[in-house]
């Protein structure tokens, strides 16, 4: 459990996401939190780089019901000071804290106050001698997991997250099919440094469509370089193909020599309707009357364009006519007359 939320054994991957701000940001945050929260964030992790943002997590707390994570590097003793201050879960990379007493200290406090602990295995950062051994590889990623697990077991410690993460793809689905073989833990997958808007989001719907295709994964969170409200919205784009939440799609014909309007300026403007007004419905717009309505059968609602006027459609019967110039408020008022 992290805070109120479960991970693992479940038929559900938790979405989660990392502010940009530093956990002592305390109003930035909190106004953050709220929005990303409504864009479906379950979970949502903070960078504790000094105490001041350790200090913050109950000011944070006091104000949101969100669990929120402390993402700790090389300094034990913000971790300890983290799970003072009522951090929910704590996500520390085990070969960047390097004395053994520091990580025990860690795994004592965390078992006092019932915290997981995400072990993060990254590809970028992995030890001088498995790495020589192995090289930057699966195998080479779960044999340092399995380190750090034996570690965390020896002491009595099972209340584990772990993650596996490269910038590259086949590395990052091959790690999470290994560990899944390997560990029971429950798994956070994503990719990381997965690039900007564009290029993460062709990278990180391969690589965690794959993971999920494989039915791996237990939280997930996308990194991209970007507004954290489309990490969110594209993460549960993927859920929703796999059938893991609830998102609405819109359906587009890619245009032919059957093309009969100016379709794109329609699209976008849909587009951006849909993402101010979510719709739990599949929302088709085509290009033509000769094959659209049925292309799109599965829609919920769609139009297909002609000249001067188009058809409206639900489930790829034909509704009715509508001039060209309306086929946007005539789509709109099919979808919120199918939201009711
Ligand atoms: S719906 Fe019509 S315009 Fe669009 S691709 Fe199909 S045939 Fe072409």
């Amino acid at each position: 459990m992290v805070g109120n939320v479960q991970l693992g054994g479940q038929e559900k991957i938790v979405l989660q996401t990392m502010l940009e701000k530093p956990a002592k940001e305390i109003e930035e945050n909190l106004a953050e939190i709220a929005r990303l929260q409504d864009e479906g964030a379950e979970i949502i992790r903070l960078a504790v780089t000094d105490t001041l943002d350790a200090k913050a997590f109950p000011k944070l707390k006091a104000k949101t019901d969100v669990p929120l994570v402390a993402d700790i590097h090389f300094d034990h003793r913000l971790a300890l000071a983290a799970l003072d201050c009522g951090a929910d879960k704590i996500r520390i990379n085990p070969g960047n804290i390097h004395k053994k007493e520091h990580l025990e200290e860690i795994i004592r406090a965390a078992k006092e106050k019932g915290v997981p602990i995400r072990i993060g295995i990254n590809a970028g950062s992995l030890e001088k001698d498995i790495e020589t051994s192995f090289g930057r590889s699966p195998k080479a990623m779960i044999e340092s997991a399995k380190r750090h697990v034996a570690f965390f077991e020896s002491r009595s410690f099972r209340d584990i997250v772990l993650s596996f993460k490269a910038s590259s793809v086949p590395l990052t689905i091959a790690a999470n099919m290994l560990a899944a073989k390997t560990f029971p833990y429950p798994l956070h997958i994503g990719i990381s440094e997965a690039g900007t808007l564009k290029g993460g989001t062709v990278t990180s719907s391969l690589g965690l469509g794959a993971i999920i295709h494989q039915g791996l994964g237990d939280t997930m969170r996308v990194s991209l370089a970007a507004d954290r409200a489309e990490e969110l919205r594209l993460g549960k784009r993927i859920l929703a193909e796999f059938g893991l939440a609830q998102a609405g799609k819109l359906i587009v014909c890619p245009g032919c020599g059957r093309l009969a309007y100016d379709m794109r300026p329609l699209v976008e403007k849909v587009e951006v309707y849909l993402e101010e007004n979510p719709a739990n419905l599949t929302v088709a717009i085509m290009g033509c009357a000769v094959n659209g309505p049925g292309e799109a059968k599965e829609a919920d609602v769609g139009i297909a364009g002609g000249k001067g006027e188009g058809l409206l459609f639900m489930k790829g019967e034909v509704l009715k006519k509508v001039p060209e110039e309306r086929l946007f408020e005539a789509l709109v008022e099919a979808i919120e007359s199918r939201k009711k």
